[in-house]
This record gives structure tokens, sequence and C-alpha cells, in this order.
């Protein structure tokens, strides 16, 4: 099937290659360039989770899946913050892709108004994570008040207060959702905040409460915040937050494993260009370790693949199964064949201005990524009786 925005690829990889070329520098950054999202926005790269009758690229989880997941796994290679920072706009946009219900009208008014946000090219992200709650979006402990105001999107408007986490995008979204606990429903569900512009010194909502000091993804902006009657959206959809979030979890699963895989990729290619060049005089044990880490890549792509074609297959059950398993293999993969690659390139690793420092503490992130190891882990077991 032909894809709408055919060019999108060729000006990934040129953005890409720019970014790449730029490497050290962009190592060391800890701050996000709103230079780079609006060459992003530019290629067309926001409107693919918009389907096409709004004016975007999306033609289903199905056929659409692939492209996004490769599109973000090459961006990785390059610059893996912006690449996860990025990615969060598809992962997030997804709840309301993977949920089409034509008998809930309010539901399908809202999910077209997002659309359209993202086909005008409006960047979406999450902050939604909460200290304590270990990654598991319905142990939110935020509040949530109705409130008379014009709403910014379709749905009901709501005031937010709550601890936040890990922000990712911080300052570069216009639009990031968050979880609480209304006042008028016992159950948490999702809200939608207006970020753009908003500041974070507690003078409208948003109160900056830790700067992103994260050791890998260093320039994602992954800030926490106070919302304090934060300006919010409540998500149109009726039927609770578990049908939805399940129902996206494959694609999000995917995106981040396509985010990781991609800086594997660059490592390993990296790594292989170096070594190439002495493999004569690599020590058995120097022998052993790469040997060992260029399987694990094959390994990984095997995993990440079969979980695409999961996903491809459009069955609910076996994609979420494989995505998650996915994502789990994926993240053990990157950090073991990081740590042996490490050990053959040697103790210049260890240097911040060694690719491999950077790139060793970037692949880290997948695990922790929602959901992380320990939910993941719980939800792999329950679903193994499924
Ligand atoms: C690189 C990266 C990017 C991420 N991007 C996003 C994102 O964009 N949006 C998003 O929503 N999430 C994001 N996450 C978070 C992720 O989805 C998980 O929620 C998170 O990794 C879970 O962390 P945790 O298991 O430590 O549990 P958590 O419970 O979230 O964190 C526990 C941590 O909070 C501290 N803490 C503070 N107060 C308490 C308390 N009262 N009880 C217990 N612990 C407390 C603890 O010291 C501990 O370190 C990101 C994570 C990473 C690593």
């Amino acid at each position: 099937m032909a894809h709408r925005g055919a060019d999108l690829e060729s000006s990934i990889d040129e953005v890409a290659a720019g970014w790449r070329a730029a490497r050290p520098e962009r190592q060391s950054r800890r701050h996000l360039d709103r230079a780079d999202f609006d060459l992003l926005r530019d290629a067309g790269l926001l409107k693919v989770v918009a389907p096409e009758d709004a004016g975007g690229y999306w033609q289903g989880v199905e056929p659409s899946a692939r492209r996004m997941c490769e599109v973000y796994r090459r961006l990785a290679s390059a610059d893996p913050s912006v690449a996860l920072v990025s990615c969060m706009h598809a992962a997030v946009v997804c709840y309301w892709l993977a949920s089409p219900d034509p008998s809930q009208p309010a539901w399908e008014d809202q999910r077209r108004a997002v659309f359209a946000s993202a086909a005008a090219g409006e960047q979406w992200g999450t902050i939604t994570s909460e200290p304590g709650s270990g990654g598991d979006i319905s142990r939110t402990r935020a509040t949530s008040r109705p409130v008379e105001a014009a709403p910014f999107i379709a749905g009901p408007s709501y005031a937010v207060t709550g601890d936040k986490h890990f922000g990712s995008g911080s300052g570069v979204t216009d639009r990031m959702i968050t979880t609480a606990i209304p006042d008028d429903d016992p159950e948490p569900t999702i809200f939608v905040l207006d970020v753009r512009d908003r500041p974070w010194d507690g003078s409208a909502g948003l109160t900056l409460t830790a700067e992103w000091d994260g050791v890998g993804m260093a320039a994602t902006q992954s800030h926490a915040m106070r919302l304090d009657d934060a300006p919010a959206v409540r998500l149109a959809w009726k039927g609770g937050l578990d049908p939805i979030s399940r129902a996206a979890s494959p694609f999000v699963a995917l995106l981040f494993t396509a985010v990781i895989l991609g800086v594997l990729d660059e490592a390993i290619a990296t790594a292989r260009r170096q070594l190439g060049k002495k493999a004569e005089s690599l020590r058995p044990y120097e022998q052993v370790e790469w040997a060992r880490a260029d399987s694990d890549h094959w390994v990984a792509v095997q995993a990440y693949e079969g979980a695409l074609r999961a996903v491809e297959a459009g069955d609910p059950l076996p994609a979420f199964r494989a995505a998650l398993r996915a994502k789990q293999a994926v993240a053990e993969l990157a950090e073991t064949a990081l740590l042996r690659v490490t050990r053959v390139v040697g103790g210049g690793s260890f240097s911040g201005r060694s690719p491999f420092a950077h790139w060793f503490e970037d692949v880290r992130a997948l695990g922790f990524l929602r959901p992380p190891w320990a939910l993941a882990s719980d939800v792999l077991l329950a679903t193994s009786f499924e």
C-alpha cells in the first residue's frame, strides 16, 4: 500500500545524518533544542499518527506501526534523547487511535480533535508517572475537579493537582497527558494538559520541582513537576482505563523498543568499524565478548521483528504479549550487548568523550519505560495464563 508523505523517510534520513555528524556535541547536551523538533514537524513526523481523513498519514496500527517504529529507530541511532521525546507523541496519540468506538459520540469528537491537533503539528507528550507508583498509571494519587472553563480541546474541563515526574519533552511539547482521580468518580482516568508556553514558576498551575538529571537519555528534559489546579481536559472515553491502555500498549511498547534498538544498531555498527581494523589482534576474551555482543544484537532485532509481525497480524492478545516480551528482551539484550562492547573497545569507553559511555546509559532507559521492569514482569506472568 502506498504511503502518504512518501518523502518522510528521506527527510528523516537527512535530519539523522546531520545529527550524526554532530554526535560529540549532541551527546554532551543536557537540554533539548526546539529547532530539532521544528525539523521533525516540517518533515511531517507529527502527522503520521493522524488518520488520512484527518489530514495525516495513519492507515491503521497494522500497516502503519512498522513505518513509525522504523523512523524512530533511525532517529535514535543519531540522537537517542530527541528520538525518545519525539516518539512520546505517537505513544500518546495512540491512546485515541487504538480505541475507536462509534457508540460514544463524545469520545469520537475528542478523537477527531486530537488527530486534528497532531495533523496541525502540535507535539504531544506525557507526564503521567508519579513518585511511588512504580510506573503503574492506575496508582495515581493526583486529584482533579470539574471546572467551568472553555476546553482547549474537545472534552470536559478539569483542574488537576498532584506530583508528577519523568515528563520527557517538558518545554517542547504543546499537550501532555497525565492521570488523576476525578472528584466525581472513584476510578482514575487520563487528562490532557495544555502545556504550551505555560510557565513553570507556579503562577499557572505548573511548578518545576526537579530538573531532569538523567545519566542516560540526558537531554530529554524529563522534569518533575507539581501540578496545582493545572488546566486540563478529561478523556472522553467511558469504560475505564484498562481497555484503552491495553489497546495502545503493543504499539507503545514497540515504539520504545524501536528507539533503544536504534541506539544498539548504532553502537554495534560503530564497534564493528573500530574493531574490524584490529580484528586479527583481538585477544580470545575480546573475540568472545564481541561475538556475543554481535549475537545479542541479532537476537534483539529478531525479537523486535517478531513483535512487529504480531502487531501487524492484528490479533490483540498475541500482539500484546509479543510486544511486551520484545520490550523486556531487547532491554536486557541491549544492556548486556553494550556492556560486552565496552569491555572490548576498552577503558576509553568510560570517558564522556566516547559515544559508548552515553549509549551504555541510554539503552538502560528501555527497562524503566512503561511498563517498567517489575510491572512488565507482573503483566507477562498474568497474560501467560490467558
Ligand atoms: C528516560 C526515561 C524517560 C521517561 N519518560 C517518561 C515520560 O515521558 N512520561 C512519564 O509519565 N514517565 C516517563 N518515564 C517513567 C517511566 O514510565 C516509569 O514510570 C518510571 O521509570 C518508574 O520508576 P520507578 O519504578 O522508580 O517508580 P516510581 O514510583 O515512579 O519512582 C520511585 C522513585 O521516586 C522516588 N520517590 C519520591 N517520592 C516517593 C514516594 N512517596 N514513594 C516512593 N518513591 C518515591 C523514589 O526515590 C524513587 O526513586 C520515563 C523513565 C525514563 C527512565
